[in-house]
Parts: C-alpha cells; sequence; structure tokens
C-alpha cells in the first residue's frame, strides 16, 4: 500500500539533505549569514520542498534559533563555530537536519562538532522497534560525556508531525526513564548538542522566528494584516521576520513593533535565540529517522 507520509518524508529528506550539503559550502570565512539563509532556501524550493522553518545560523555560544535579520550584515569569521539546522517538508511532511561547520581552524570546535556527529550515529543505531526513547537518550550522553564534554541537557530531539515540527515525545539528551517504545515507522528528529560549558541553554534577546498561533481582535490594521499573512502563509509551521518585509510591505522597524505586540496578545508564538548559559562553544548534529530493523535516516 503506498503510503502518503513515509514517501513525503523520503523526498523532504532528500531535499533538505541536497540543500543542507550545498549551504554549507556557502560557510566561509568573508561570507554572510544572511546569503547562505537565502541560498538554502531557495534550493529547497528548486527542488520541489519548502522550508518547514527559517534557516537557523547560530554562531558559536548560540546554540540554536539564531537567523539573519532583513539586510543583516553579519559574516562568517575564521574560528566561528556555525550551527546550520534546516527543516524542509513535502505535503506539510516535515524533516529537520542540522549540521555544524568550523570555519578555518578551532580544534575544540572541531572535537565537539565528532563528539555531536558521534553521539548522532551511536543514537540512530538503536532507534530500531522495541528500543525505549530512554536508551537513545541514555546513549547520547554517554557518548558525549565520554568525549569529555556535556550534552545541553534542556535541548531535545522530537517526533515530527505533518506541519508539525516538534510533535512529542521528545528525545532528550540526557540519560531519562521515557518509557516511551519505539514503533516501526515513527518519525523522530535527533539531535545532540555538546558544549565545553555548563550545558544549559536560556533565552536572549534578537528574536528572529515566530509562529501563528490564533486570532485574537487588535486595533492596528497592519498588525491584522500581518496575523492574516502568517496564519494563512505559513499555517502552523515556524516563520522568519526577514519573509514578512517582503509579504506586509511594511518597514522593518514597523514590522519589529508590530510582532512584539502579537506576541503579547498571544496571537503569535516566538522562538528567542538560545545562549549557552556559560558562554562556551555549542556543536550540534542531526537527522530526521524513521525506525525501522533498519533504521532509515532520512536527511543523510
Ligand atoms: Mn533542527
Ligand atoms: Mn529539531
Amino acid at each position: 500500500m503506498p503510503d502518503e507520509r513515509i514517501d513525503s518524508v523520503k523526498k523532504a529528506g532528500r531535499i533538505l539533505a541536497e540543500a543542507r550539503n550545498y549551504g554549507a559550502t556557502l560557510v566561509r570565512a568573508g561570507e554572510r549569514a544572511l546569503d547562505v539563509a537565502n541560498a538554502v532556501e531557495s534550493k529547497i524550493r528548486e527542488l520541489g520542498g519548502e522550508p518547514a522553518f527559517p534557516t537557523n545560523v547560530s554562531f558559536n555560544h548560540i546554540a540554536a534559533h539564531d537567523l539573519p535579520d532583513h539586510e543583516d550584515v553579519r559574516k562568517f569569521n575564521e574560528g566561528d563555530v556555525v550551527k546550520l539546522d534546516i527543516g524542509a517538508h513535502v505535503k506539510g511532511w516535515v524533516t529537520d537536519s542540522a549540521v555544524t561547520i568550523v570555519v578555518g581552524k578551532n580544534d575544540v570546535g572541531e572535537k565537539i562538532k565528532q563528539a555531536a556527529e558521534l553521539a548522532l550515529q551511536n543514537a540512530i543505531k538503536l532507534m530500531i522497534p522495541e528500543n525505549t526513547i530512554g536508551q537513545v537518550s541514555a546513549s547520547i550522553e554517554k557518548t558525549i560525556r565520554d568525549a569529555g564534554f556535556n550534552p545541553v541537557i534542556n535541548l531535545t530531539g522530537h517526533g515530527v508531525g505533518q506541519y508539525e515540527v516538534h510533535a512529542s515525545p521528545a528525545i532528550p539528551n540526557i540519560a531519562t526513564k521515557s518509557p516511551y517504545v519505539l514503533k516501526e515507522g515513527d518519525v523522530f528528529a535527533i539531535e545532540p548538542f555538546v558544549t565545553t560549558g555548563m550545558g544549559m541553554v536560556k533565552e536572549t534577546s534578537g528574536t528572529q522566528i515566530y509562529r501563528w498561533l490564533n486570532d485574537r481582535h487588535t486595533r492596528f490594521p497592519e498588525s491584522t494584516k500581518i496575523l492574516k499573512i502568517a496564519k494563512e502563509k505559513y499555517s502552523k509551521l515556524p516563520f522568519a521576520k526577514r519573509w514578512l518585509v517582503k509579504d506586509a510591505g511594511v518597514t522593518p522597524a514597523k514590522l519589529a513593533l508590530v510582532l512584539r505586540g502579537l506576541v503579547e496578545i498571544g496571537s503569535l508564538y516566538e522562538y528567542p535565540p538560545l545562549r549557552e548559559v556559560s558562554d562556551a562553544l555549542v556543536a550540534q548534529a542531526e537527522h530526521t529517522v524513521i525506525v525501522g530493523k533498519e533504521p532509515v535516516m532520512v536527511t543523510a
């Protein structure tokens, strides 16, 4: 029987892998983060997919959820540890993958990147029916600690669904007693984060990512217009502030005010950048995997 869900996940995964590999080649000293994010998102569309969320380009001690703003001038420098975290969907079926790129030379950066990749590979081998998430999480923690580093304890892997980036259950990066038993055909994103620091993140300023939550009345016509675009164009998926500059025809300054207001009244959900609490370097590796006797790494 054809399975539209699995076929779409596999197609989205192939598109994502190609866009990610292409994007990674563009992360070089002197290049702009904004150009890389735009190039990755264009590549996903060119290959027949849609971005499932804005391309995260997180530098050094920012673990996730950073991305370039409209007309952002940030460039990559020698020694930067850059996380490129990308989502693609086909018919709403989401895939999610991330890679760490060390720009030029950074020995510690290389080591934490390798630990994240090894933790991911070890975890994927355990994505077989009847294993529990607790076993997968324990493996992630052990691999990272054996390498001499710390996992980020308040970031997790997760299920993925149709028009849903973060579905339950979570896959923590530290040993837990999670009793969830993996089933053939389950789709999960696994994403170990490795740091030389304490291993926790907290929200910081400069939010660029939002998601529509619900329609609430507002007195401002710009707010009503932006909420309508958020709902109709991006549905339940996260979108970037910079995408709306073109969509809404308002100035970036006005847009920032409107978005803040919509978050305050509960119409939009925001995803602030996540900073490692001890300002230490963070590396991440992520793939989307279909559980099976032979786990399928759809974003390989
Ligand atoms: Mn991701
Ligand atoms: Mn993820």
